[in-house]
């Protein structure tokens, strides 16, 4: 009887969570009891890119620690509004790259889909922190112009559900999406891209695994964690359901200062993420956004943490230590041979 009550809450239960999300600074720093004067003036930061982060992610930050790796990922510093040269609002011109409106088609075999413009969570080191989302949120006009698109062009086998997060959308919305695509022969894969997930995994909902249980095209979610403190068991058996309908798990982590640049946070991620069923795929240098400078770890050390990585963990656990650039036909992979070490392959 309960278990019933519980099933039948879960979709109700994810967009509570949604509209229910901290939106506040001052809220959130109480909730957590971290008093008001060890946290800096922020204004402005807020201001450009307001905080939000739902319950459940809150949850799993420890209470009374400002420097909680998972409350520095959302919280607004003053840093952030500093000019720094080579941080810009859009760094990978994104913006030139849309064939047609919310379809980004920058690798040949894939299409990236800015599904919607919201998302769960909003991450202060996001690159597409300034990105004009209410200008790419499709309608259904849009949508079917993007199928054609795929349709028309055989190079495609892959669509990349992104955003904003693909998952802030609706079941519905969502398999009227997937039907359509499966009608398109060339296409062998479907991919999510998501933090919503980590952030409030009740989202994994049965009508949504329904979903992905009934299609023909392989289904593959990329998630996005940054630390081993956002993988709790609420999380882990979300993603033991989407495992058991077949779909593949990876995760992309970007390199954050203070929060995972150090070999045991990345030694730890790697194993709980595997805990819970997903292997490390990519570990992101930081885009150079405009108000994220100071979450950058250099290319040298990150380099430096995957060759401790190396030596500490099974190379699936490894992720590829790579960096996105305009213009590029993949993302790019950040070499760890240095000319000392490839000199003694001779
Ligand atoms: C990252 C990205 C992809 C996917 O790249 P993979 O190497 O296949 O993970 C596709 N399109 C765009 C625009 C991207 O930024
Ligand atoms: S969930 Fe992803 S797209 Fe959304 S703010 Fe965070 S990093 Fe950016």
């Amino acid at each position: 009887m309960i278990t019933r009550t519980i099933a039948t809450c879960q979709t109700e239960d994810w967009q509570n969570q949604l509209s229910t999300a901290f939106t506040s600074v001052n809220s959130l720093l109480e909730h957590l009891q971290i008093p008001k004067s060890q946290y800096p003036e922020w204004i402005q930061a807020e201001k450009d890119f307001p905080l939000r982060v739902p319950r459940a992610f809150v949850n799993k930050m420890s209470k009374g620690d400002i420097n909680d790796p998972l409350l520095k990922q959302v919280l607004p510093l003053p840093l952030e509004t500093l000019d720094i040269d080579g941080y810009v609002e859009d760094p990978l011109q994104e913006l030139t790259a849309n064939p047609i409106k919310g379809l980004l088609h920058k690798y040949r075999s894939r299409v990236l889909v800015i599904l919607g413009s919201a998302c769960a969570i909003h991450c202060r080191y996001c690159f597409r922190r300034h990105f004009p989302y209410q200008d790419n949120g499709i309608s259904t006009k849009e949508m079917s112009l993007i199928i054609d698109y795929v349709g028309q062009n055989t190079d495609i086998n892959e669509v990349i559900l992104s955003g904003g997060d693909p998952l802030v959308t609706n079941n519905t919305r969502l398999s009227r999406l997937i039907k359509a695509l499966e009608q398109i022969p060339h296409l062998r894969r479907i991919r999510f891209h998501t933090r919503t997930p980590v952030v409030i995994p009740e989202r994994i909902d049965k009508e949504f695994i329904d979903i992905l249980s009934q299609t023909r095209l392989q289904v593959l979610m990329v998630l996005h964690c940054n630390h081993a403190h956002e993988i709790d068991d609420l999380f882990t058996n979300a993603m033991a359901q989407l495992k058991n309908a077949g779909v593949t798990l990876l995760n992309q982590s970007v390199l954050l200062k203070g929060i995972n640049d150090t070999p045991e946070a990345l030694i730890e991620l790697s194993e709980s993420l595997f805990t819970a069923h997903i292997l490390p795929y990519y570990l992101h240098l930081l885009d150079p956004v405009a108000g994220a400078s100071h979450f950058d770890v250099n290319e040298s050390i990150g380099k430096s943490l995957i060759t401790t990585l190396l030596s500490a963990l099974p190379g699936y656990l490894v992720p590829k230590l790579v960096r996105e650039e305009a213009h590029r036909t993949s993302k790019t992979p950040i070499s760890i041979l240095t000319e000392e070490s490839s000199q003694s392959c001779n």
